[in-house]
């Protein structure tokens, strides 16, 4: 992608942000590569809904603008952290959805595996520790699982999204916000059916290739025949046991 092309894809994905309320008055940024090892990024201060193409800036690796009059995104240490780490990423895409933020205020990662299609693309979402916004915290907080994930709720703040192009970090982050609503209608509706680790298997097998690195979630992922063993199931029948008699005294 040259230097014209990725501003206009900048312009274009910004517009849709904030069309759909990802992003509100002048947060978030998006990034994304540019031929020759550099990164074209949203400046600070403007909305991501409003840009023009001149409004964009261009940075080599290290962070130095070569290209535009305007300071680059506050969070442009996040964005050059994941170009690093990750040479197969093509664009990024920071925002703050309403109901992923939500959960991310909640500090709830969305890390249950209750939806096929989000299984075979996205895997589980999972929750950065909170982190000062625009410092080296930020990209410190997504480290440890930035290798096998490409999206992530930030603590108290809102969600990172990757793709190998700008449009597939975007679509990515479409995909984080509707799961995030549909979870969070599940719970509302007071039943959140998890699918088993037999049933995330077989949509292994029917996508193979498609799965991302971070399946099955921490839910099914529990291997039950080997954790439960013939002495832990007595284990935990004593303890339901004692539970229940406990509450039992409670009650009289
Ligand atoms: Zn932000």
């Amino acid at each position: 992608m040259n230097i014209w092309q990725a501003r206009k894809e900048i312009v274009e994905i910004g517009r849709r942000c904030y069309e759909r309320g990802f992003v509100a008055a002048t947060d978030g940024n998006m990034s994304c590569r540019v031929a020759g090892d550099l990164i074209a990024a949203t400046p600070a201060g403007l909305c991501k809904g409003m840009l023009a193409v001149n409004d964009i800036v261009v940075l080599d690796a290290a962070g130095r603008r070569v290209e535009g009059n305007r300071e680059a995104s506050s969070e442009i240490l996040l964005h050059l952290e994941i170009y690093k780490e990750r040479p197969d990423v093509g664009g990024v895409v920071h925002a703050h959805p309403p109901t992923a933020t939500g959960f991310a205020v909640a500090r709830m990662p969305l890390a249950e595996c209750v939806l096929p299609e989000v299984i075979t693309t996205l895997g589980n979402v999972p929750l950065a520790p909170y982190a000062t916004p625009s410092t080296t915290e930020v990209p410190e907080s997504i480290r440890p699982k930035l290798r096998d994930h490409n999206a992530f709720l930030l603590a108290n703040h809102g969600t990172v999204t990757l793709g190998a192009t700008l449009l597939e970090a975007y679509f990515t982050l479409e995909k984080v916000e509707q799961f995030a609503r549909v979870v969070l209608v599940a719970r509302q509706l007071g039943r959140v059916s998890v699918l088993t680790a037999d049933d995330v298997k077989k949509l292994t097998t029917i996508a193979p290739g498609k799965a991302p690195l971070n399946i099955p979630c921490e839910a099914c992922d529990i291997p039950q025949e080997e954790t439960l063993a013939c002495e832990d199931d007595a284990l935990v029948s004593d303890a339901v046991r004692r539970v229940l008699e406990r509450l039992r005294d409670q009650k009289d």
